[in-house]
């Protein structure tokens, strides 16, 4: 193990971004605490070449987490982890993208500090940017997209989300939306009524990083109607702003259909 990732002594805790889903995108470090870990409890978002660098005598345990799926509840979870530390095991808590972006990791970390067990994070790719580099743009573009926020659209049971619109709808900035292909008509109407633009570029992006992924451009008017039909049943981000304009250009560009064709 090298400096920051030295000391996984049993009965300490690391919280491991496992990006977006290839494994070749998780980080070096990821990929040792993985090696090193006597115990890994894994979402269900964590893509299965991720799961094959496990060490061979590591135990795993899936907690998974998928929306309006049965899952673990995140006490349950955050006990899991504290009793595996209290059995002198060095832990890993495994979870898609990056720990601190909508994964619950204050929860777990809260749970451990109570506990008094050391516990650290392992950054890694979150999905915005995965979904960005398939698109083949940036998320912020100079004098065009000033600001990039991360939002989640996350309802439970098709309530209104609770988000406030009129600080989102921001010409100059992207959004990132997570969790929102269930709230997509309440993301479309709420931030063209607070002002944006209806034909502002909106980006869906499906299993992005994965081999199955699946994307689509379009405008924000008509997001809820490509979030019902341009997509199966993946996790999915949704870009909104200017600066997807690019994926929209590229899109329309016959030279790249060309050099598909031709491959
Ligand atoms: N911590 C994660 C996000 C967890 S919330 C991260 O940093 O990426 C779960 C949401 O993340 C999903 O509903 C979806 O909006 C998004 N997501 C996760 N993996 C994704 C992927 N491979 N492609 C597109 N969106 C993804």
């Amino acid at each position: 193990m090298r400096s920051g990732d030295r000391k996984f002594a049993p009965g300490t805790v690391w919280l491991v971004g496992a990006g977006p889903g290839d494994p070749d995108l998780l980080t070096r470090k990821a990929e040792r605490l993985l090696r090193r870990a006597d115990i890994v409890f894994y979402d269900a978002l964590v893509g299965p070449g991720v799961l094959d660098l496990i060490g061979p005598e590591a135990e795993y345990v899936s907690v998974g987490k998928r929306a309006g799926r049965h899952s673990r509840d995140q006490r349950t979870i955050d006990a899991l982890i504290v009793d595996a530390a209290r059995a002198r095991k060095r832990v890993v808590r495994l979870k898609g993208g990056d720990p601190s972006i909508f994964g619950r990791a204050n929860e777990e970390l809260e749970a451990c500090r109570a506990a008094g067990i050391p516990v650290s994070i392992c950054p890694g790719v979150t999905a915005a940017s995965a979904a960005a580099a398939d698109l083949g743009l940036s998320l912020t573009s100079r004098g065009l997209a000033r600001r990039l926020t991360f939002v989640t659209a996350h309802t439970s049971k098709g309530a209104v989300p609770d988000v406030d619109w009129a600080a989102l709808a921001d010409p100059q900035a992207t959004l990132a939306v997570y969790m929102g292909k269930a709230a997509a008509a309440h993301i479309s109407s709420g931030l063209i009524e607070a002002g944006l633009a209806p034909d502002t570029t909106v980006a869906l992006m499906e299993n992005a990083s994965l081999p199955v992924r699946r994307s689509f451009v379009t405008r924000l008017d008509l997001l809820p109607l490509a979030a019902k039909s341009a997509l199966g049943d993946g996790p999915a981000v949704i870009l909104i702003g200017e600066a997807l304009h690019g994926a929209a250009v590229a899109r329309a560009m016959p030279a790249r259909e060309v050099a598909h064709a031709g491959e």
